[in-house]
């Protein structure tokens, strides 16, 4: 049987192939055939060597369309059905898995990232990973799946945001996508902060009623005459010591904050403030079934401008210009199209 190819990532300008054995499902798994795989920050944080959980050389693809090709015993889809992966890999028995929050399993792996991804002619994952897609959702919208899945998990950790004001910070897809996720949840302004102005000007395309210069020193000031008050909500995607200052300056007494943004370490906040303010601090990790549910949902709804944001497609035999255009600011989404959709 012909041998399978399977991206291997080595450095951000080192991205090759490995050739082995086309894979067998066992008992409970599937074998699924990519056909668009998106790349996503933390491949590029991977990527760079600076991802706190991803190891070099990695072998990527969380953000997987497919078909079934093969199934394992017990397991009950069609042969052909399309699908996408929900990459997290839980225990199902710790605390959190128990509480239902298996995103933040004590022992969370992650498809794609800490073991083989997608970016493949084949691969096995259980069952259980894959969500049937609806006819009507076709791959490019769906490679979209997985990325507006933790927007959307961000979005519902801050509660009803019906009438809230809401800055986001970062408007890369994470940002676009809570912008569009706090929109569709009934907030009635939603600020971006951005250092790009490109992607500045793309937020107010998605709907913010402003983007301000989250270099400028008077950002915050900026921020809250858009909003005409401070913020009820902010959701950080970029999560420096500059970022979450500037976000709980904006905050109103009582307001919520939300880091969604992957801190590359420790970082300063000011503590006094979210005592003084009795502020809420929440973090936000990946999604449940839920989520990406809602994902699927929002994006049959038509809810995401998907030509918009998928800025670039690459053959997956050039998967290193990819990962070079998704390292390009003004690109959005960058994706890897392993053979043709169906
Ligand atoms: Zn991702
Ligand atoms: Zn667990």
């Amino acid at each position: 049987m012909t041998p399978v190819r399977q991206v291997v990532v080595n450095s951000l300008d080192d991205v090759q192939f490995e050739l082995t054995a086309r894979p067998v499902p066992g008992p409970g798994e599937v074998l699924v055939e990519p056909t668009l795989v998106g790349i996503c920050g933390s491949d590029l944080h991977a990527a760079r060597g600076v991802h706190p959980f991803i190891s070099l050389p990695y072998r990527p693809g969380h953000e997987v369309v497919g078909r079934v090709a093969e199934v394992g015993a017990g397991v009950d889809l069609p042969l052909g059905s399309r699908v996408v992966l929900e990459p997290n890999l839980a225990c199902g028995e710790c605390a959190p898995c128990r509480e239902g929050r298996y995103n933040i399993c004590d022992v969370l792996d992650v498809i794609g990232c800490q073991t083989p991804g997608g970016m493949t002619d084949a691969f096995v994952v259980p069952g259980h990973r894959l969500h049937l897609l609806p006819d009507d959702l076709d791959d490019t919208a769906a490679v979209l799946v997985e990325p507006l899945s933790t927007p959307l998990r961000a979005v519902r950790r801050a509660g009803d945001l019906t009438g809230k004001r809401v800055l986001v910070i970062g408007a890369g897809p994470i940002g676009l996508f809570i912008l569009l996720g706090a929109l569709r949840a009934g907030a009635r302004a939603v600020v971006s902060a951005d250092l790009v102005a490109t992607k500045r000007d793309r937020a107010v395309e998605f709907g913010a009623i402003g983007a301000v210069d989250a270099g400028s020193s008077d950002a915050v000031d900026r921020a809250r005459e858009l909003l005409g008050a401070p913020a009820d909500v902010v959701f950080d995607c970029v999560s420096r010591e500059s970022s979450v200052r500037q976000g709980i300056d904006l905050l109103r007494k009582g307001g919520t904050f939300v880091t969604v943004g992957v801190a590359a370490g420790p970082t300063t906040i000011p503590l006094d403030l979210v005592q003084d303010r009795e502020l809420d601090l929440l973090g936000c990790l990946m999604f449940v079934r839920e989520d990406v549910e809602e994902a699927i949902t929002m994006l049959r709804e038509g809810g995401v401008p998907v030509a918009e944001v998928i800025t670039a497609e690459f053959a997956v035999e050039d998967a290193g210009a990819a990962y070079a255009a998704s390292a390009d600011p003004e690109q959005v989404k960058v994706v890897v199209r392993v053979r043709e959709s169906s």
